[in-house]
């Protein structure tokens, strides 16, 4: 196999690096503009202002995600959870697919 670093997700935008391939933890989100990504880690990333909203899934603190580079919004953070079934995602990002694009 072909090794020239870590496979990354980069902006589609800027070809700003911002998340690895290997933090990816799931591809089963849903966001305004389709399908996203959860990620244990983003780079290169900068937060808006924490807001409460309440989603499918319950009721979330969260802070928009934007590139760095560009200021494409990109996704969200998830910062805090009111439901004890859903702090495993505290502290992740997701990040909209069709923001980013696959590098290997
Ligand atoms: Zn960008």
């Amino acid at each position: 196999m072909e090794s020239g670093g870590n496979p990354l997700y980069r902006c589609s935008n800027c070809r700003n690096p911002l998340a690895l391939v290997e933090d990816l933890l799931s591809k089963n989100f849903i966001a305004k503009s389709g399908k996203a990504y959860m990620f244990r880690h983003a780079m290169n990333v900068v937060l808006g202002p924490k807001y409460d909203t309440q989603m499918i899934t319950g009721r979330y603190t969260v802070a928009d995600v934007f590139c760095s580079k560009c200021n494409e919004r990109l996704g969200w953070k998830y910062v805090q959870s009111y439901d004890m079934k859903n702090r495993y995602k505290e502290g992740t990002f997701i990040l909209e697919e069709l923001k980013m694009f696959q590098q290997y």
